[in-house]
């Protein structure tokens, strides 16, 4: 059975979703607003963990898809997105060393791969850190957490997506979604055109809520916006994701390095162009605190802020597979989507065509949301331009 899908944005949901009905002999079309990867997976310090998830189901659901990340790597002999390099974390102050200790006591309950490491031994991993910069001990290592490179990813994705007949459409927003009953026929673009669907899946990411509201469903959102620092090349050798108490930092390819700091990210401030500004003192508060930390980095220049939304369904966890009462409208919507998306889009994938993935995807539907209620579709289907 070929089946008409339309997958809403091209995203690492989007482009996960979508080479999972191409796998199945689904024919799929992509929506994007603007250009594949261009939305958060274009801004997202995408570190592959599950490191203190909770409940122990979304844990399970991480580490599942850290696997897919694993094994879809090791059967693309050129892909090159994904960096299974380990994750070195330490804390200041008692409370947050207190915080850490019960993540790592709570993910080796679970069987996850975690150890305590001493100076000496982050070292020998991170030779070009400033020794006085770390604690004597207490560094906790999670040797199979990783980063990707999001935009390798996506690229990958939508190129087994269209060599098996998918169509991107891009620069084009879904404007409206025909609903019959308890059924959506079809998605409407702001062009114009209308792409008749057999299913539907909302892939939009932060506009995850704007999308299901076409739908006549409400989602609840409570996004956050995230400021990120991407360096030129540097001869610094950072091997790893580190995350120290004032900076997280990480390779991201051909020499450069990706700066974050959670201390800084309510600096964004919307521009008049419609992105965001960030104050320089900002940025360089989160420099310095990396060239603390590794010295070569003091000549370091920074090549790029960019502000990335985090899509947050309202309880915290992933939004996954159909409505309830619109069963061919389905969902793959979820922060730490840079994890999650190669597994929990193929299944979402899977349960459109008829396969029974409700074991996997029973903890995230959407109907535990359903309780707000049902709105009118008909007054809102031409109002949002994306
Ligand atoms: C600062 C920051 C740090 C993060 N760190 C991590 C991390 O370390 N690890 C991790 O796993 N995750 C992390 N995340 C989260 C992760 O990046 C996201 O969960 C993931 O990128 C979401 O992907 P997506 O495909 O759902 O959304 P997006 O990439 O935003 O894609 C959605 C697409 O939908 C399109 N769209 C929206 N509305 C419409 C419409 N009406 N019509 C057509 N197209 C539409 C948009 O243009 C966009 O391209 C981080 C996010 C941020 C912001």
């Amino acid at each position: 059975m070929v089946t008409q899908v339309v997958v809403i944005g091209a995203g690492v949901y989007g482009a996960a979703v979508a080479a999972g009905l191409t796998r199945r002999g689904a024919r799929v079309t992509v929506v994007d607003a603007g250009a594949p990867a261009g939305g958060t997976s274009g801004a997202t310090f995408s570190w592959t963990n599950s490191c203190g998830k909770q409940p122990r189901a979304y844990h399970e659901l991480s580490v599942a898809s850290m696997a897919a990340h694993r094994r879809l790597a090791a059967e693309t002999p050129r892909g090159d997105w994904y960096h299974e390099g380990g994750n070195l974390e330490w804390a200041d102050g008692d409370d947050a060393r207190a915080k850490l200790r019960a993540k790592v006591e709570g993910v080796l309950a679970y069987g996850y791969e975690a150890r305590w490491l001493d100076r000496a031994e982050v070292l020998r991993l991170e030779p070009e850190m400033a020794p006085a910069e770390l604690p004597p001990d207490g560094i906790a290592y999670f040797p199979r957490e990783g980063w990707v490179d999001p935009a390798g990813l996506v690229g990958h994705l939508l190129a087994t997506a269209l060599s098996g007949g998918a169509e991107v459409v891009r620069d084009d927003a879904v404007t409206g979604l025909e609903v019959d009953g308890a059924e959506v026929r079809a998605v409407r673009l702001a062009s114009g055109h209308r792409l008749p669907a057999a299913a539907v899946v909302n892939c939009a990411g932060p506009q995850a809520g704007r999308v299901a509201d076409l739908a006549g469903l409400a989602l609840p959102m409570r996004n956050t916006r995230g400021v990120l620092v991407y360096t030129s090349p540097t001869a610094v050798a950072v091997s790893r994701v580190v995350h120290a108490p004032h900076v997280h930092l990480r390779p991201d390819g051909h020499g450069r390095l990706l700066l974050h700091s959670p201390e800084i990210d309510d600096a964004a401030q919307p521009a008049a162009d419609g992105g965001y500004q960030v104050p320089r003192p900002a940025v360089d508060r989160v420099v310095e605190a990396g060239t603390r930390l590794y010295p070569g980095l003091r000549d370091v220049t920074v090549r790029e802020v960019r502000v990335g939304e985090r899509p947050i369904p309202g309880d915290g966890l992933p939004v996954l597979g159909r409505a309830g009462r619109l069963p061919n409208f389905h969902f793959a919507v979820s922060h730490s989507g840079a994890t999650l998306s190669v597994y929990a889009g193929d299944l979402v994938a899977a349960e459109v065509l008829g396969e029974d993935r409700d074991a996997e995807l029973a903890p995230y539907r959407f109907d535990r949301f359903d309780r707000f209620g049902r709105s009118d579709p008909s007054d809102r289907s031409d109002g949002y331009a994306g």
